[in-house]
């Protein structure tokens, strides 16, 4: 089924007198289970584009359908709902607590859904297993690598059983192998049927997923 549905979208920034369109009118649709990479320089409209589909914005004009559903015009109210039901966010800088174990970080988008205590513990504990790191539910951010401490962002963004997993730069901070070996916990992730995009500005992490959209000047190409 299609997860992403996007018609002519369009985003302008006002800048003092002038406006300035860093999205011209872009199309493309999503399929589930699909691993979309999109690429682009910096000032492309990349992180535009991005900050769209995971509703952290809206568009100034045209349509975006999530799981079937116009997303388009809503308010911040109900596009923070359907954000925290259907998209994992994963980014560059990880953003766990540093004050919670690595258990409790996996536990808090749960919390937030009003889940009861012993089925976020028992799904936590079980996504842990899943990226490799059960030994370390115990353990504070602070403890872990650059690359665990990814592996743990990733298990979070799952943990409410997202419609689209969207990660944003996930290697940028990491050395070469452990940006491979990320990528290569997305690519199982995707054999397990996850919905994948990757914004990345890196054409060797792009080249791990099996789709290929380009950004330039606010346009949008596959390649
Ligand atoms: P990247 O190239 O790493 O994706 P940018 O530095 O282009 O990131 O942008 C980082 C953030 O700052 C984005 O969320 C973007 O919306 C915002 N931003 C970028 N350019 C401007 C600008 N000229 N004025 C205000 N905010 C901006
Ligand atoms: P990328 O992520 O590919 O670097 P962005 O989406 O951050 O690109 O930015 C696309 C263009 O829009 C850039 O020219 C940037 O300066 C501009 N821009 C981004 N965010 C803002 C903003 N909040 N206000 C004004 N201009 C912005």
């Amino acid at each position: 089924s299609t997860v992403i549905s996007v018609r002519d979208l369009k985003r302008s920034y006002q800048l003092g007198e002038q406006e300035f369109q860093a999205l011209r009118g872009v199309s493309f649709d999503i399929q589930q289970g699909e691993f979309t990479a999109i690429v682009g320089p910096s000032g492309s409209g990349k992180s535009t584009l991005m900050n769209i589909l995971g509703l952290l914005d809206s568009a100034s004009s045209g349509q975006y359908l999530l799981d079937g559903q116009d997303v388009t015009g809503l308010g911040e109210t109900e596009r923070a709902r359907v954000r925290n039901q259907k998209v994992g966010f994963v980014f560059q800088a990880f953003f766990l607590l540093p004050r919670l174990t690595v258990l409790e970080n996996l536990e808090v988008p749960l919390i937030y859904a009003k889940a009861p205590p012993a089925q976020r513990r028992k799904r936590a504990t079980e996504l842990l297993e899943r990226v490799g790191l059960a030994d370390k539910a115990q353990h504070r951010p602070t403890q872990l690598s650059g690359g665990q401490k990814q592996r743990v962002a990733i298990a979070r963004a799952l943990i409410t059983r997202p419609s689209l997993l969207l990660a944003d730069e996930p290697t940028g901070a990491l050395d070469t192998r452990t940006g491979e070996e990320i990528m290569g916990l997305f690519h199982e992730l995707h054999h397990e049927g996850a919905t994948v995009i990757l914004i990345t500005h890196e054409p060797d992490i792009a080249a791990h997923a099996s789709r290929t959209l380009r950004v330039r000047d606010g346009l949008l190409e596959e390649v």
